[in-house]
């Protein structure tokens, strides 16, 4: 069985501008490109359906060491649009998300797989309670139970999504290349063929409601509106099993070549 790596919550970093390198994984923030962005390009960065910039939500240091490839250089960047209804082009809150380090480690599936006892972890596991994210009111409880009797008639495949994210309920990311998604619905839609070389694309990582919920905790009230309607229970990331990339996208830096290659994402919502 293909090892599982979790993306666990490390440290908030001193601002969300804060700069990196390719070998940092985050969430939030801005994305460190190893070469300067030039003009011409920018359209990877806006959204399809609005126009509006896009925010980095997850930046991950993915190397692919495998018997018929390897590149030791190679990062994921996962963004989406913030905008609260997109279809207006108009939208003035910053557009760049908290920020936080993640440090990774293992799945081990063992039936007692302790939680959140890293010494690494500097964010409260108490807010990670992702099923019941209203406490304005005294509805908390009812809420509770309502999870709890939607979770028991929920099928088969959410219990078994629940029953991993409960496992690690910091997890704000999964990764495994080639490997199988951790799916929160059984309809899973189509991830396609490479547009670029037609080879099939395959799973390589997914990321977890908690992410969510961390960068919540430190969003400004214009970004915790938005995030607030984010209804997805996972993010699927789907990438060309060949790596293979369009050289219409090429940059170079300090004599080395970076190709940019935009892979596709499967939304599973609640
Ligand atoms: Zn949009
Ligand atoms: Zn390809």
């Amino acid at each position: 069985m293909d090892a599982i790596i979790l993306g666990m919550p490390g440290p908030w970093a001193d601002s969300n501008n804060e700069a990196a390198d390719i070998y940092t994984s985050k969430i939030g923030g801005l994305p460190d490109w190893p070469f300067p962005i030039g003009s011409g390009k920018q359209n990877l960065l806006e959204c399809s359906a609005c126009r509006s910039n896009l925010c980095l939500f997850a930046q991950i240091y993915a190397p692919i060491s495998s018997k018929s490839l390897s590149i030791e250089e190679r990062v994921i960047c996962v963004f989406g649009c913030l905008v609260p209804d997109c279809e207006s082009p108009i939208f003035s809150s910053s557009k760049v998300l908290p920020c936080f380090y993640i440090y990774t480690q293992e799945e081990k599936q063992s039936k007692k797989a302790v939680s959140g006892s890293s010494k690494n972890t500097l964010l409260s596991v108490q807010e990670c309670d992702y099923v019941s994210e209203d406490q304005s009111n005294g509805e908390t409880y009812e809420e509770e139970n309502y999870e709890y009797d939607r979770a028991l008639n929920a099928d088969r495949t959410y219990l078994k999504f629940k029953k991993r994210v409960d496992a690690y309920p910091e997890q704000c990311f999964r990764y495994s290349y080639g490997g199988k998604p951790l799916l929160a619905s059984v309809e899973i839609g189509d991830p396609g063929i490479c547009k670029h070389c037609g080879g099939l694309r395959h799973y390589e990582m997914q990321l977890m409601p908690p992410l969510i919920f961390f960068l919540q905790e430190a969003a400004n009230d214009d970004q915790k509106i938005s995030l607030q309607k984010i209804d997805w229970m996972t993010l699927l990331v789907y990438t060309c099993s060949m790596s293979c990339a369009d050289s219409s996208y090429q940059f170079k830096s300090d004599g080395e070549d970076w190709i940019v290659a935009e892979e596709t994402v499967i939304v599973q919502c609640e």
